[in-house]
């Protein structure tokens, strides 16, 4: 039996309910798809999934979840026999036995089974108790009147069941932050839809990966739609040389990205876009830009990276797997962007560029 902590969700109220059902079946979804079958049922401030232990790591992995722990169910004056024999040819320095009662009608306390049992373990093993650094904490858990033992607390990545606050679009670029920035709406409970505006690169690759080990967080395999980026572009660099204004062309792409993305949006009932955008980190992503990108666009736009730093971005990355992805391909650089990048640009001369596209009837 696997016990499946949920921290956030206990606390939302009258929702409490619909996510705590929809955690489960993202569970159970999560699971199925890699062929294991467990059903997952939802009792008051747990979820117990009845699935072999080596489920415990794919359900870590649910957003939602805050912890697990592979554990064995008894009735609880089998816990000193089974501690016996689950423990031995242990040689921990220190332990410690840490006891939730999430059954109020047990007759014992937390308190006296901590001691209860603690007292066993030193009478049996002779460990030396540490209660602020153990090595080993034996978890017990009354759940239903029954003991619920574990050794480990699995950390899941928290947040919010995926499908209690709709869907965005993200764009996936093949670079590091976007990825993260997918990560961080699924982990908060959005529906992901992946858009990326292939140039025939390698990028493609790379975003192709991403999806698939994003998947990993998102109960229903992520759709990934992709876009010819130079169809998608070319009206836009057209109208750019016509005014001699090739340094506008990353915002400029920028606009033509959201707006197509819009448009998808729509199309499949998302209420936002998502970029990996990240304040400052490259010189095209200015407060400026980002303000002629935004106001381009008849759309909610959101950047969940805006306030990161590149370390926090990779470390999430990293932890998440999506790093390995973006290693390995090559990087490849856009083939439109030009010699120099306006960073600063002129509200003035912005809105010329405006008028030139909506006069070429590109927006
Ligand atoms: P990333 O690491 O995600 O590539 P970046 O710092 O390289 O980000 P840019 O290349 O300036 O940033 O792009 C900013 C954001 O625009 C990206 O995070 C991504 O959301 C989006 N984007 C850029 N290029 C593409 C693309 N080819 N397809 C889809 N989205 C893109
Ligand atoms: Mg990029």
């Amino acid at each position: 039996m696997i016990i499946v902590r949920y921290g956030e969700i206990a606390v939302k109220g009258g929702k409490r309910r619909e996510f705590e059902r929809k955690l489960a079946g993202n569970i159970e979804k999560a699971l199925k798809r890699r062929g294991i079958e467990g059903r997952a049922e939802v009792i008051k401030g747990r979820i117990l999934v009845d699935a072999p232990d080596n489920a415990s790591e794919i359900i870590a992995k649910v957003p939602g979840v805050v912890s697990v722990s592979p554990a064995k169910v008894m009735p609880y004056e089998e816990v000193p026999k089974y501690l016996k024999e689950a423990l031995k040819g242990l040689t921990p320095r220190s332990f410690k036995v840490e006891t939730q009662r999430l059954d109020k009608t047990f007759l014992k306390t937390s308190v006296e089974v901590n001691k209860e049992i603690g007292a066993f373990v030193v009478k049996e093993f002779g460990w030396k108790v540490d209660l602020e650094n153990p090595e080993l904490t034996i978890g017990i858990e009354i759940i239903n009147g029954k003991a619920y033992v574990f050794f480990e607390k699995i950390r899941g990545v928290g947040g919010l069941p995926v499908g209690t606050q709709g869907k965005v679009v993200v764009l996936l670029s093949g670079g590091i932050d976007s990825p993260v920035a997918a990560f961080l709406m699924l982990k908060r409970g959005a529906e992901v839809i992946a858009v990326h505006f292939d140039q025939g690169k390698n990028a493609r690759k790379v975003v192709e990966k991403v999806v698939e080990i994003l998947n990993d967080y998102s109960p229903e395999p992520i759709e990934l739609i992709v876009e010819n980026h130079f169809e998608i572009l070319k009206p836009y660099v057209i109208a750019l040389n016509k005014l001699n204004r090739r340094e506008w062309t990353c915002v400029v792409c920028k606009v033509a990205m959201l707006r197509r993305a819009a448009e998808i949006a729509k199309e499949n009932g998302a209420l936002g876009i998502v970029t990996g955008d990240s304040l400052g980190q490259v010189a095209s992503q200015t407060l400026t830009n980002l303000y002629f990108e935004t106001m381009s666009v008849d759309f909610p736009v959101h950047r969940p990276l805006l306030g990161f730093d590149k370390e926090e971005i990779v470390s999430i990355a990293r932890k998440i797997k999506t790093y390995d992805a973006f290693l390995e391909y090559p990087y490849c650089d856009c083939p439109f962007r030009p010699e120099r990048v306006v960073t600063q640009g002129k509200l003035e001369e912005f809105e010329k560029i405006r008028a030139e596209l909506k006069k070429e009837g590109v927006i």
